[in-house]
């Protein structure tokens, strides 16, 4: 469903992914792990064109290839992304901020656009927290409105970027159970992790990334149990 050829992506002459090949099928979740700098959120930021890239790679997402004008609005639409900072607007209530891309990108009409972000909030648990502003929320409240943000234009694909590493410990775990319970809705989703547990529990394939490469890729219990490589293992022998 996620098809990437080739992807190579150079700041300045710093090559920061050095050809990635991978093939993602539709409602696969994929974990994505890798020290610091290896890539990874260079990676998922390319496949909604956040980031530019080689013109000689090429990424498609549901067959359609992600290069500037009337196609990337295209995949844009199906693409929704979570980062690690939530980054919602300040200025917008909760149920404000989960409203806006269905109407200005769908013209979703006021009151049917609100039902449909009540219905999102209540998925995700905070119901109740619709008509506060960002900041008056805890940190997993704030990313649980970020992802039923990103639900509300009904996206194929869910791109992560380490969605709980801003979060106080103890609300790590409301989130990681939001995004379980949307793993088994049959969105595609892309998760850059360091929580080795969701991985393995809920991934159905683990990509191992390391200096701007794919190094190993394998099923959780193959990936995280028996790494064959040697930098995977380094890894994961300093994480576990
Ligand atoms: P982390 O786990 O710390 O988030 P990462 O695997 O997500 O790391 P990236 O953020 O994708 O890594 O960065 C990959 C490499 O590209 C790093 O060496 C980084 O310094 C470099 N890089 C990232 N963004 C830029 C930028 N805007 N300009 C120049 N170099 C960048
Ligand atoms: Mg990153």
């Amino acid at each position: 469903y996620v098809s990437i050829r080739n992807l190579r992506k150079f700041y300045g002459t710093f090559e920061a992914l050095r050809g990635i090949d991978l093939d993602i099928a539709k409602g696969e979740v994929v974990c994505i792990i890798g020290p610091s700098g290896s890539g990874k959120s260079t990676l998922i930021r390319c496949i909604n064109r956040l980031e530019d890239f080689d013109p000689a790679s090429e990424i498609r997402v549901d067959g359609i290839p992600v290069v500037p004008g009337r196609s990337l609005a295209k995949v844009r639409a199906e693409v929704g992304m979570v980062f690690q900072g939530f980054n919602l607007f300040p200025h917008l209530s909760v149920r404000d901020n989960v409203m806006l891309a269905p109407r200005r990108v769908r013209g979703t009409s006021r009151a049917e656009a609100g039902k449909l972000a009540d219905r999102l909030l209540a998925r995700v648990g905070i119901a109740e927290q619709a008509d506060k502003y960002p900041q008056h929320l805890s940190g997993g409240q704030q990313q649980r409105v970020a992802i039923a943000r990103a639900l509300a234009m009904e996206p194929q694909v869910l791109l992560f970027d380490e969605p709980t590493s801003a979060l106080d410990p103890e609300m790590v775990g409301e989130v990681l159970d939001v995004m379980k319970a949307l793993a088994h809705t049959g969105v595609t989703m892309i998760v850059v992790t360091h929580e080795m547990g969701f991985a393995r529990q809920v991934a159905d394939r683990v990509i191992f990334m390391d200096g701007g490469e794919v190094i190993e890729t394998g099923t959780p219990a193959a990936l995280l149990e028996t790494p064959t490589e040697p930098r995977t293992r380094n890894f994961l022998g300093a994480v576990l």
